[in-house]
């Protein structure tokens, strides 16, 4: 539990300080962690899990 609080604040503290412009559309960048269901072989889901940055130029993709 003490480890998912420290991630959030680290998370957080990133998202302040890091605060990235895209130099296509002028956002700023906002890291979002995507979640992707992926099929196995076996026939079960498994997710992936992975941080990106969303801007204007991604975010319909990311975010539906
Ligand atoms: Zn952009």
């Amino acid at each position: 539990m003490a480890k998912q609080t420290d991630f959030a604040e680290k998370a957080k503290k990133a998202s302040a300080e890091k605060g990235t412009k895209c130099p296509k559309c002028g956002t700023v960048k906002t890291p979002t962690l995507y979640v992707n269901a992926v099929k196995t072989a076996g026939g079960s889901y498994r997710f992936n899990r992975q941080r990106v940055n969303v801007c204007k130029c991604n975010e319909k993709e990311i975010l539906g």
